[in-house]
């Protein structure tokens, strides 16, 4: 596994309930991942020395982390089977190729302008608001800033950080943002999982709510768009494809994951094959099925001190109470403001009493 987050942690978990042994490459000695891994590589990715030890120690090689070098991708893809390949995640690396991939594909998006310079945005002839975002590196909000008005527009040129290009995206009116996890086999079958209805704080995910809100036809249109999407790059692993619905007749999207998504931990608890485990079975060449749906769930994301709150036992017990809870911590060793420390997931039936719960847990873990 290239990237040691809380993503490749389940992968690891699935795969060694499954027998495999996992070896993780991660800079960072305490990724979580590194918990379930038999073998631990903590060099930078650029170093010569461990990629030909992981080559010769690994049969085959995935990922968790979209900013992994491509080049170290291509470097071990022409040694060992690499699902998904280098041709996804250059996509997923960099919003313009992405953003031309998909329009060149005929799929719907969000209009958007590209920038070589913060200086440029005063030229940019598209209706306001936007959302200003790097096209490589951004993650979770990082480097996305919001222009509402001209005036905002002729101050942010000096605020805009980080090294360019940048797309000016135009803020999309959406009812909902949806996420599909779509899993495609090195047969090419290509399975979906149901959407997922996802709500944000500071461009990050806070809940995401399974089975979505939506109707039959519209879930149907959300799942078949996704497909078509991962389809189309053709490319074996598990993918996310996120959308914004605008309305039933119009859904957008968004970005891509070459990888397993924060939206997709449910299917642990939710469906008969979570995606980690389809993670391992594309990696594998095993086959992709349909998975069956256990239940319905709720997540809610613990960002920052909220796992602070939430490792007091009073804390820890109160959520745990209703019996439909359960907590999955990434032991992350530092707490920094919106990172994500771990996630909780309410399992029953009825999706509105498993919101209404979330919601008062979130009260209590951010004192609001
Ligand atoms: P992204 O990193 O592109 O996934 O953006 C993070 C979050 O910011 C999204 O999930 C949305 O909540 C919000 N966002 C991003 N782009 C747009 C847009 N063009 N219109 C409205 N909201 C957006």
């Amino acid at each position: 596994m290239l990237g040691g987050g809380q993503l490749g942690g389940f992968f690891a978990e699935a795969a060694l309930r499954m027998g495999y042994k996992v070896a993780v490459w991660d800079p960072s000695e305490s990724a979580p991942a590194k918990r379930f891994a038999t073998h631990k590589f903590n060099t930078p990715f650029s170093d010569a020395n461990t990629l030909n030890e992981f080559v010769s120690t690994v049969d085959a090689v995935s990922l968790e982390w979209e900013n992994i070098p491509v080049e170290l991708v291509e470097a071990i893809q022409s040694h060992k089977p690499t699902r998904p390949s280098s041709k996804s995640l250059g996509l997923a690396q960099n919003r313009i190729k992405e953003k031309q991939f998909l329009r060149d594909n005929g799929f719907p998006l969000s209009e958007y302008k590209e920038i070589n310079r913060p200086s440029d945005l005063v030229k940019v002839d598209q209706e306001l608001p936007w959302i200003v975002k790097t096209a490589t590196m951004g993650y979770d909000g990082h480097g996305q800033w919001r222009i509402n008005t001209e005036h905002e527009r002729d101050q942010m040129s000096s605020q805009i950080s980080g090294e360019g290009p940048w797309v000016a995206e135009k803020v999309v009116p959406f009812e909902m943002e949806l996420s599909v996890v779509v899993v495609q086999g090195t047969d090419g079958t290509c399975i979906t999982y149901p959407a997922t209805e996802n709500t944000h704080e500071n461009g990050i995910l806070r809940m995401s709510m399974c089975p979505a809100r939506i109707d039959p036809s519209t879930e149907l249109s959300a799942q078949n768009l996704a497909k078509e999407v991962i389809k189309s790059i053709g490319d074996p692993g598990v993918f996310c494809v996120e959308l914004f619905l605008v309305n039933p007749d119009k859904i957008l999207v968004n970005e891509i994951a070459p990888r397993p998504h924060n939206s997709g931990h449910h299917t642990i608890d939710s469906f008969s094959i979570s995606q980690y485990e389809h993670q391992v079975r594309a990696l594998c060449g095993l086959s992709i099925s349909q998975p069956l749906r256990i239940s319905s769930t709720v997540l809610l994301n613990v960002l920052g001190d909220e796992a602070t709150t939430l490792s007091r036992a009073e804390t820890t017990d109160l959520i745990l109470k209703t019996g439909r809870a359960r907590i999955y911590m990434y032991g992350k060793e530092s707490v920094r403001p919106g990172r994500k420390m771990g996630h909780i997931i309410f399992s029953g039936d009825n999706i509105d009493v498993l919101e209404k719960e979330a919601s008062e847990a979130l009260a209590v873990l951010s004192d609001r």
